[in-house]
């Protein structure tokens, strides 16, 4: 199984990508965010010394991120493919994870790049309605997406309520800046000839099948 970096545009659906990923194939997740709180909640002396950090509001520096990865892609499952989510984010980032990989024996096989229309990720983002009782989630903006009746959890019966932290303002912006942030990027993995952008536009279901196609 590849070794896949996952960059997404805002609203793209990263998340169901790749839990649908994990259970069917059984790739290691490996979030960056994951490794941090991880590290927090274990109770070591250096998760002891990331919690200040991070209380203080300091972002955590790029080598402590490095050697939380390190310690996990040394784990075995990730020698069965993983998937590394919310890293890297730039340049200098994907050359240092080329280096650690190249000590470990290991590579990035491909570089996805779920790519999205703004029109359509604004909708998703905008639209995010879920279930508060059971959790199902909804979106008004989609006839695919939308609940049978308007408002109302199609299992349980409850009202549903909005999930979106954006507005259309602060949403272009994000998504504005994920476009530019990520250009530099993406050019790194292209030229390597691994970039493989898949464009989010339609079902899930639509995109899953496409990034399938792209790792068999
Ligand atoms: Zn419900």
């Amino acid at each position: 199984m590849k070794n896949i970096v996952f960059v997404a545009a805002p609203a793209a659906g990263k998340g169901t990508q790749s839990d649908l990923l994990v259970k069917k194939y059984g790739y290691a997740h490996i979030s960056t965010g994951d490794l941090l709180r991880n590290e927090v909640a274990s109770g070591s002396e250096f998760g002891a010394e990331l919690k200040k950090i991070m209380e203080s509001g300091s972002l955590v520096s790029d080598e402590i991120v490095t050697e939380l990865l390190r310690k996990r892609l040394e784990c075995d499952d990730v020698n069965n493919g993983f998937i590394l989510d919310g890293y890297p984010r730039n340049v200098a980032q994907a050359e240092t994870l080329d280096t650690l990989l190249e000590s470990l024996g290991k590579k990035v096989d491909v570089c996805i790049s779920l790519d999205m229309d703004m029109d359509t990720a604004l909708k998703r983002a905008l639209g995010r309605i879920s279930c508060p009782q059971c959790g199902a989630g909804y979106n008004k903006f989609f006839d695919a997406m939308k609940p049978k009746t308007e408002g109302i959890c199609d299992n349980c019966g409850s009202t549903l309520i909005s999930r979106s932290d954006d507005n259309e303002e602060t949403f272009k912006t994000r998504f504005e800046t994920y476009i530019k942030s990520t250009e530099p990027l993406l050019d790194y993995y292209k030229d390597k000839g691994i970039l493989d952008v898949i464009s989010c536009n339609g079902t899930p279901e639509e995109t899953f099948n496409e990034i399938e196609s792209v790792i068999k």
